[in-house]
């Protein structure tokens, strides 16, 4: 079964948060953001007095480090005193995730508002869970993906310039573990066949990227903001986003996910950056070294780690040989590795990686 999953409308321009909350009417008239206390104060506080311009009552609640189920709680209540008629997830990754929780768990529509190009999270209907411990467990698939994602290149523009360049990292990675799923006739992590669509946009966001990455870094150093930034935005989120959910995960995340969730490792690095040398590690394993050393060097070039200490890690034989089985084990959350890749292999990538 082919399988094809995307947000029902996507508006990215610059100063979209003024001039296109008109928009969000469709969801209701009482609205619930979610948002961290940094975000709140950059941007939210005076997106409540433009949403107030269109008639739209809202007020915040901010995610902290509280559980999911205690935040969950907290939220629900809010929605069922003051009728809250749709969610805002407003911010980075987290804000993200939660705000989309409270509202499949909640069943109201979303829109989903990213401050930064930083990661692929907005336009999905995935997030990924992990135990009290911090392992790795599984991705959560909600009912649906949000109604609405509404990004706003001007204060993505502001955004430090390590935030885009980390998305790009997560962007390249979505064609390169799409074209492993695809080559091997695998399955996405919902399980269905990636459509011819899944992989022609995560190449359209592959290529884009490579074309137009040091064009935008330029304009926001130059601070004019150019064709290329808003293709560089629109591929980071867009394109990434449906390319990952819809033609699969494979190496690069697995990776992420399984060093992300071991406590004793110290990991230094953003999801971006972290997946960086994930997928480094994931074309070594495939034997494609050309391409590793193509995106070593390009990589460099951008100032984003490539090796293993970079991020914090200085892992001993025995590190590496438990890493390479968590690694291994991913597969069944529905992560795509290929038949050929084992332990040994793994270990091996990871060793020059070191
Ligand atoms: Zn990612």
């Amino acid at each position: 079964m082919r399988v094809f999953a995307s947000p029902q409308v996507y508006i990215q321009g610059f100063a979209a948060f003024q001039t296109e909350l008109l928009c969000l009417q469709r969801l209701g008239k009482k609205a619930l953001i979610v948002t961290d206390a940094f975000v709140m104060q950059m941007v939210g506080e005076q997106l409540v007095e433009n949403l107030n311009r269109v008639e739209i009552e809202s007020a915040a609640v901010l995610v902290d480090d509280s559980s999911q189920a205690t935040f969950f709680a907290k939220t629900k209540e809010m929605i069922q005193t003051a009728n809250y008629q749709f969610i805002i997830a407003l911010g980075g990754g987290k804000a993200m995730d939660l705000g989309k929780m409270v509202a499949n768990n909640n069943h109201l529509p979303v829109a989903v508002l990213p401050t930064s190009a930083a990661t692929d999270a907005a336009t999905s209907r995935i997030s990924v869970i992990y135990d009290e411990a911090g392992n790795f467990v599984r991705y959560n698939f909600y009912a649906k993906n949000p109604e609405i994602v509404l990004v706003d290149t001007k204060i993505i523009f502001a955004a430090p310039q390590e935030m885009l360049v980390a998305g790009f990292a997560d962007g390249i990675a979505t064609y390169i573990e799409a074209r492993s799923v695809w080559e091997d006739q695998g399955v996405n992590i919902a399980g269905a066949k990636p459509t011819l669509a899944a992989l022609s946009l995560a190449k359209t966001c592959h290529d884009v990227l490579i074309r137009d990455i040091k064009s935008a870094l330029r304009a926001q150093k130059d601070g004019i903001i150019n064709a290329a930034f808003e293709n560089v935005v629109e591929s980071n989120i867009l394109l990434s986003g449906l390319g990952f959910e819809n033609g699969g995960l494979s190496l690069a995340h697995s990776f992420h996910n399984v060093i992300m969730g071991d406590c004793q490792l110290s990991v230094r690095g953003s999801h971006g950056q972290i997946v960086a040398v994930g997928l480094l590690l994931q074309l070594l394993i495939e034997k494609r070294r050309t391409e590793y050393e193509d995106y070593r060097q390009l990589f460099t070039s951008l100032k984003l780690p490539t090796t293993l200490p970079e991020l914090n890690l200085n892992l001993s034989q025995t590190m590496i040989r438990n890493l390479a089985k968590k690694i291994l084990l991913t597969k069944q959350a529905g992560n795509h590795l290929g038949k050929q890749v084992d332990e040994a292999k793994i270990s091996t990538a990871l060793t020059e990686l070191a």
